[in-house]
């Protein structure tokens, strides 16, 4: 069993290595929700959606979310009615918001409900919210305190970052399946993922992080930042404001309790030398994912790195 902890976009990516060289039954996929909103009136899970797509063969490629091959008439339309349409939802994609409301209303939990979407469009691999409770990523700005969504894709992450929270996260509960996917794993992965607003908020659901101690599978990580800056979107603003190096040796600290091996870009060979002196396991490997083959190069790259690591019989 293999089981990887992500958001939606580098996370996306490396899932879409991951699916072509590991059976479905055999992979489980943690997913954050900490980004989910209502829009429109409807529920969306930015993240899950994106991880359902990505292995259902539908995640527009080119725009690195929604459906692929989707039209916008709705959003059209409700911009002629006078609604707000800085969240672009396609016409396809409308369909599993609608979808996904409409059994939350009925009483089903995100878990089943992401596990009814996912099965009908064709997925094998098991893919688990992190939590059924509310959990909210907060971005405290000068204008006020801003949704994830508001201040990534409303405001295009220009608004200087005073602080992150994750409002409930201190009530919630792992949903189910989660500890004990991390707990029977042969190996956890972090994606490459944002480690402030993707991963910070799984490993913020109390008892996750401890799971991930006690855990005896090998747990490695693929840094999204390479060099001294994210490969794409705000990870590195958000470190900073977190008062974090932004470089390979900030994104080990957020994970030092437990992780057995950290994975970076070959570019990072420097830095991974400094690294390994501090004790951390580092693999240095091309790591930025263009092509379909990088995404199963760096896959391949990890899990063999992963197993070839010494087992942890605790990581506490
Ligand atoms: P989000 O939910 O949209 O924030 O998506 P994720 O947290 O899953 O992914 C965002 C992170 O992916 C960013 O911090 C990027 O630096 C990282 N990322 C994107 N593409 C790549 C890539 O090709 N390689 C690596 N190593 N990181 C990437």
């Amino acid at each position: 069993m293999i089981t990887v902890l992500t958001g939606g976009t580098g996370g996306a990516k490396f899932v879409d290595g991951l699916r072509q060289i590991v059976a479905g039954e055999e992979l489980t996929v943690i997913v954050n929700t900490a980004d989910d909103l209502l829009w429109w009136g409807l529920y969306v899970s930015p993240d899950v959606d994106s991880i359902t797509y990505i292995l259902a063969g539908k995640l527009s490629q080119e725009r690195g979310w929604g459906v692929k091959g989707d039209t916008f008439y709705c959003l059209q339309a409700m911009g002629q009615l006078g609604q707000p349409i800085w969240f672009h939802a396609g016409d396809r994609d409308l369909a599993t918001h609608i979808l996904r409301s409409k059994l939350l209303s009925d009483g089903k939990t995100l878990t089943e409900v992401t596990a009814e979407i996912s099965g009908r469009l064709g997925v094998k691999a098991r893919i688990l919210p992190m939590s059924n409770s509310r959990v909210e990523t907060r971005i405290g700005t000068p204008i006020g305190e801003l949704s994830f969504e508001e201040y990534f894709v409303q405001r295009w992450y220009q608004d200087p970052v005073e602080s992150v929270r994750f409002a409930g996260a201190s009530d919630a509960e792992p949903a189910p399946g989660v500890m004990e996917a991390i707990r029977n794993s042969e190996v956890v992965l972090l994606a490459p993922s944002n480690p402030v607003t993707s991963i910070a908020p799984i490993l913020a659901v109390p008892g996750i992080r401890e799971a991930l101690r006690e855990s005896r599978a090998r747990i490695a990580a693929v840094s999204p930042i390479v060099g001294d800056a994210a490969v794409s979107g705000p990870a590195g603003i958000l470190m900073q404001s977190q008062g974090c190096e932004v470089s390979i040796a900030g994104v080990a600290e957020y994970y030092r309790d437990f992780l057995d091996l950290l994975v970076v870009d070959t570019r990072d060979a420097a830095a991974a030398e400094g690294l390994r002196r501090s004790g951390m396991r580092v693999h240095g490997t091309p790591s930025i994912m263009r092509t379909n083959d990088d995404r199963v190069a760096l896959a391949q790259a990890v899990l063999k790195a992963a197993l070839q690591s010494p087992a942890a019989s605790d990581h506490s």
